[in-house]
């Protein structure tokens, strides 16, 4: 049973405990929204290059910090260390994006008879952000810096294993002289913080990234007040790899591998043409053998352990020991380890192949040709990313216009990039983060029409 007052957080790889932290209750989530509300008032006052300045240095302070927070990443997530680099990296680079945005943020001038028409973009007040476990600094990031830029105090719930890069980077937002309660840290757990920050009435908005069935549960609370919510939710990614592509790049273990499997954007579905099915299946072996699954505060580890005892339970219940698969090793305990494998025999309808796993498991399935491969690929409820590769301009055109997913790429495996949108289709959410519209999703607009003929009589 845990304990409804702490949350403790473990180290995936050793199952040492790393820290203990106070879960906040109902009434801590309320006292913090009431000091978020003011801080806002006073940050939005600030004139934008003043607020595009201490996000700036908020930035500087980050970077200066880089070490410490992929250090910590790795400790509470088991992040590898390049990855956990990159993450802060991602962070920072946010962070000037987002200050660059400020005194960009304009409204609009619309030609209206007798009159003048202007629209403003107004901070929306306090946003709540609901983050998930798998990556716990850029989405706390990505959730919160683009609001505080667009003029909003962020009170932020980090998931319950999880809660401390996002805390380091509240304490670093203070050092860099952001006002105290701009932006606010609350561990605590789902079931109470979670939802008294979706259910509270000075809550503007609220952006969630996490399951599909919790999001479900969180636009239905936020439909009870009308409040806007962005979802980040599941995916269940195609990677779509033709006869003619480069085999090699296309068949990178890294496309659902990288975090241990447990990244919503994960090609976890691996769509292989049937003429060079074979071939595909060597080189998935091999990749697989070599992939160092261990410590990953070393700095040659190239896969760490998953969250938790529970999630390596979950992942395990789609990989029967007898199951036909391509495996790599992964070490014995302590840690929370499970070799990366490719099941070679799901059906397209199987359970593996359709659910979100949510470790380092993919399924391997041949199609025909472009159309069968478009049909696989959309069927599942899911849409957020997806790869093509083919040397074929003409198909890879025609292959993105047809697979319903939100972020696709042609012969690459990249999904995220701060200065692009991000977002679901179908199941794997609503709304888009990050890109130029980022803090435009932060604001309401408002529209101001101005009479020339004089006050009315
Ligand atoms: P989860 O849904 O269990 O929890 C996510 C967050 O919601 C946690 O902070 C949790 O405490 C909180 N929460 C739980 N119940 C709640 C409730 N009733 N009301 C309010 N908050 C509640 O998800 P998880 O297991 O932490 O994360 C894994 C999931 O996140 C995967 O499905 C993954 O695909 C998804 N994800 C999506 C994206 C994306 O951008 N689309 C990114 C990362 C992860």
């Amino acid at each position: 049973m845990s304990d409804p007052n702490e949350l403790t957080v473990l180290n995936p790889a050793t199952e040492e405990i790393v820290a203990t932290v106070p879960a906040a209750s109902e009434e801590d989530v309320a006292a913090a929204v009431a000091r978020a509300v003011r801080a806002q008032r006073t940050w939005a006052a600030l004139a934008p290059a003043d607020r595009a300045r201490l996000l700036r240095r908020f930035a500087d302070v980050v970077d200066t910090h880089t070490e410490e927070l992929a250090r910590l990443e790795v400790r509470e997530a088991g992040h590898t260390l390049g990855n956990a680099r990159w993450e802060a990296g991602n962070a920072r680079d946010l962070l000037l994006y987002a200050a660059g945005g400020i005194e960009r943020l304009l409204g609009r001038q619309i030609p209206a008879p007798g009159g003048w028409d202007v629209t403003f973009h107004e901070p929306l007040g306090v946003v709540g952000v609901i983050a998930p476990w798998n990556f716990p600094m850029p989405i706390a990031a990505w959730g919160s810096f683009p609001a505080l830029a667009a003029g909003n105090a962020v009170v932020l719930k980090p998931a319950e294993a999880t809660p401390l890069t996002a805390l380091r980077l509240a304490g670093l937002a203070l050092e860099a002289g952001l006002p105290e309660h701009l932006f606010q840290v609350l561990p605590g757990y789902g079931t109470t913080a979670g939802r008294a920050l979706v259910d509270h009435p000075d809550v503007a908005k609220i952006v969630f990234t996490g399951s599909t069935r919790t999001g479900r549960e969180v636009m239905e609370r936020c439909a009870r007040l009308v409040k806007p919510v962005t979802l980040e939710l599941g995916g269940k990614s195609p990677n779509i790899v033709f006869a003619d592509a480069d085999l090699t790049a296309a068949l990178d273990p890294f496309s659902f591998l990288d975090n241990c499997g447990q990244d919503c954007c994960a090609r976890t579905r691996v769509l292989v043409q049937e003429s060079v099915l074979d071939e595909a299946r060597a080189l998935l072996a091999d990749a697989l053998a070599a992939v160092v699954v261990g410590d990953p505060a070393d700095e040659k580890t190239q896969m760490g352990p998953l969250i938790s005892a529970r999630q390596r339970e979950r992942v395990r219940s789609y990989v029967p020991d007898d199951a036909p698969a391509l495996r790599g090793s992964a070490p014995d305990g302590p840690g929370f380890w499970f070799p990366p494998t490719v099941l070679t025999a799901e059906r397209p309808d199987g359970r593996a192949a359709r659910e979100e796993i949510f470790g380092p498991v993919a399924v391997l399935l041949p199609f025909t040709d472009e159309q069968d491969a478009v049909r696989l690929a959309n069927d599942t409820p899911y849409g957020l990313s997806g790869s093509i590769w083919t040397r074929d301009l003409g198909r890879a055109l025609r292959v993105s216009q047809a697979v319903r997913a939100g972020n696709l790429s042609v012969n690459s495996h990249s999904s995220v990039r701060y200065w692009t949108p991000f977002g679901g289709f179908k199941q794997s959410g609503l709304g888009r983060e990050l890109g130029p519209d980022a803090l435009t999703a932060f604001t309401e607009t408002k529209n101001v029409f101005i009479s020339t003929e004089g006050p009315a009589q």
